[in-house]
């Protein structure tokens, strides 16, 4: 069995609906569906999650919010009759209808977008319909409690045909209670962890990730396999890729994840997988995130005095800094911080290194950007750093810092704000545009 999951614009109106059905009818592995609510039908229309927090809020203020429900009940409805279901959606709407306005709680309110979408796929596909709120457990302090949600998903769906509603679950007591935004990834994950499926499929409206930030580069190639680890770098870094939450389950599980596009199903997508085989790629992504400062700490002897870096690391300590990175030299270390919340306490943390690590000199650079050139193919690979650097000296690029660890996974190198575009178009030029 394979365990997929629709987002919101996969399930935005009747016809998305149909491109649904039959993306789950061309495999009958595909057995258990997890559903979002109908997100925007048009680039300036409404998400369903969006309206029915209105709804509610409008309710709580008794500001009415009649109108906003009967639009959302109007979609669902619009939709059933599209695809010619006699199933009898108005008892379940007038049932939220009337819960919402009784004083339901927001998370309640917002979590029947998707109990809504997953009644009408459910009647459609003649599955069976099982709600979140059985299966997903959230504990007292409302956080997820993911063994319970493992063992109840087991003991549920443990054969057949179902539809399951993401986004949500609920307390012991039966309170709903939902992820953050875009969380029907989340108990898709879960699912697919509980269950052990071969793949976790997440339907969207994109084709899989890119190796660069297309609105950097000029239509930069999809990543057709990727590994947890090189994802996790790139997303560290700054690539818009899945919620971490959204991840772990299935990357605990060792449950590959394979992202595809309800619009494009024939594309090949981007498989998230725990190992790959080989890497025919040397690079797999590049991704790089603004808003770095630097600090250079000078001191003669530094390297022989074995308390020098615990005293500079608890500055930035005490002081609510997180250290990003430290690159150092014989005599020198860089402290490398995020501008926010640095800037805001730059005078303090400046002087508390005079007092407690006596410097010969501190300087700090603003405006730095840092670049990730990610790829398990540069391990144990001769070459790699010459053609990087000769790339970003040939585009006239001078590198402030560079950091690789020793998984040799991901070469991480600093570079002034301003040259941060021009440095991701010659990285991506080097590494897949000439060769692999
Ligand atoms: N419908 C929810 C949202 O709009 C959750 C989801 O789509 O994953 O955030």
């Amino acid at each position: 069995m394979k365990v997929a999951k629709f987002g919101g614009s996969s399930l935005a109106d009747a016809a998305q609906f149909r491109k649904v059905m039959d993306i789950i009818r061309a495999e009958k592995e595909r057995s258990v569906i997890v559903v979002s609510a109908p997100g925007k039908r048009t680039p300036g229309g409404h998400k369903v999650t969006d309206m029915l927090y209105l709804t509610h809020q409008l309710a709580t203020i008794d500001m009415g919010g009649n109108e906003v429900f009967s639009s959302i009940a109007e979609r669902y409805l619009t939709i059933r009759d599209a695809l010619g279901l006699a199933y009898p959606l108005e008892r379940d709407l007038e049932e939220v209808k009337r819960r919402i306005f009784a004083g339901a709680s927001a998370d309640y309110a917002a979590s029947r977008g998707e109990y809504l979408s997953a009644k009408l796929l459910a009647a459609a596909l003649n599955f069976h319909f099982v709600d979140a709120a059985k299966i997903i457990r959230f504990d007292e302090s409302g956080s997820l409690d993911l063994p319970t949600s493992l063992a109840l998903t087991a003991e549920v769906l443990k054969e057949g045909h179902f539809v399951v509603p993401g986004f949500y679950g609920a307390k012991e007591n039966g309170d709903i209670v939902t992820f953050s935004r875009g969380g029907s990834d989340i108990t898709g994950s879960i699912l697919a962890a509980a269950l052990h499926a071969p793949v976790y499929e997440n339907w969207t409206d994109v084709s899989g990730f890119l190796a660069a930030d297309p609105r950097i580069v000029n239509d930069p190639k999809p990543i057709e396999v990727i590994t947890y680890e090189e994802l996790h770098e790139l997303s560290y870094m700054g690539a818009q890729v899945l919620h971490e939450d959204a991840v772990y389950p299935a990357h605990h599980a060792g449950v590959p994840i394979h992202i595809r596009n309800t619009n494009a199903p024939n594309e090949p997508g981007t498989r998230i997988v725990p190992k790959k085989e080989d890497s025919p790629r040397i690079v797999t992504g590049i991704s790089g995130k603004n808003g770095f400062m630097l600090v250079h700490v000078e001191k003669r002897h530094a390297a022989g005095d074995s308390g020098f870096l615990r005293r500079l690391v608890s500055v930035f300590e005490a002081n609510g800094c997180a250290v990003e990175h430290m690159p150092s030299s014989i005599d020198t270390v860089s402290v490398i911080v995020r501008e926010d919340p640095f800037r805001s306490k730059q005078k303090k943390i400046l002087e508390e290194i005079s007092i407690f690590c006596e410097p010969d000199a501190i300087a700090v650079e603003d405006y730095i950007t840092l670049l990730a050139v990610v790829g398990e193919g540069m391990a144990k690979r001769a070459g790699v750093a010459a053609r990087l650097f000769t790339a970003l000296g040939k585009a006239g690029i001078s590198v402030r810092m560079i950091l690789q660890g020793a998984s040799e996974l991901n070469i991480i190198i600093g570079v002034a704000k301003d040259d941060f575009a021009k440095a991701i178009g010659a990285l991506y030029r080097e590494f897949f545009k000439e060769e692999l």
